[in-house]
């Protein structure tokens, strides 16, 4: 699950309620992604008498644009498509990625039963946020493809999280600080940037405490951060680095 920055503060302080109880409906109920399990989103009247419906039919098109723009010219997109691909989990984007309207806490999910990523049309609205996304998500794909992920277990869930943080969103911030950071800072500031990214997916999917979640990220901490498959590298912005994983993608026996 992607969850959005600006909410990390936010959520942290409602305090999640305690335990660990996890069934579908929680975890794709209709308070993340009401569009899932043959829900559609409903218009509130004050939408309407604001003028703002029909929104998400243009929503929808500029996501599945950005989608498309992704995947044909991204070469961490094509480089995580090849990954799939070369594990058996071929990529039909048609049928495995879904852009939908969700709650706005929330920029993205992966659905491991329907091994469906889902794309927020209402909260990741730029092709920047949409790539953010899809490398996350492919990354949960690419773990349940491979490892069988059981996201109902804590341990299997923070571990693809620290995973798809580590690989994206926090090595993209990591770049940022490197003007004015010593390398041993930025070693600790990515970690980290991981530890919370991470933490706050996992309080996220499992409606836990962030005790809990701590708990369950410094357990698998260390095998899942030294787990750079398939991108092999952390990958920073405005660097030769996602070119480069992807020209060596052969390398690791990825097709791409
Ligand atoms: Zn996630």
């Amino acid at each position: 699950m992607t969850v959005q920055n600006e909410n990390e503060e936010k959520r942290d302080e409602s305090g999640v309620s305690q335990g660990t109880a996890l069934d579908n409906e929680n975890l794709w109920g209709s308070d993340m992604y009401p569009e899932r399990r043959g829900g559609k989103f409903q218009h509130s009247w004050l939408k309407i008498l604001f003028g703002a419906q029909g929104r998400e039919s243009i929503d929808k098109n500029r996501c599945e644009h950005n989608v498309y723009k992704c995947i044909q010219e991204g070469p961490i997109i094509k480089l995580m498509m090849g990954a799939l691909k070369s594990s058996g989990c071929e990529i039909d984007i048609r049928r495995h990625i879904s852009c939908e309207v969700c709650n706005p806490s929330v920029t993205g999910g992966y659905d491991s039963e329907l091994n469906q990523v889902v794309i927020c049309q209402n909260s990741a609205y730029n092709e920047n946020m949409v790539r953010g996304v899809l490398v996350h998500e492919m990354i949960h794909m690419f773990d349940y493809c491979r490892n069988k992920l059981d996201v109902k277990n804590i341990d299997h869930l923070a571990c693809t999280e620290i995973r798809a943080a580590n690989l994206g969103h926090c090595s993209f911030m990591s770049s940022l600080l490197q003007g004015d950071s010593s390398f041993i800072n930025i070693k600790a500031t990515h970690q980290n940037c991981v530890k919370h990214k991470a933490r706050l997916s996992v309080m996220a999917v499992h409606k836990v405490s962030k005790e809990v979640a701590e708990a369950a990220i410094e357990r698998v901490f260390t095998k899942c951060y030294n787990d750079l498959e398939p991108i092999g590298r952390r990958v920073r912005r405005n660097s030769f680095d996602m070119p480069r994983a992807y020209a060596e993608g052969h390398l690791y026996g990825y097709d791409v």
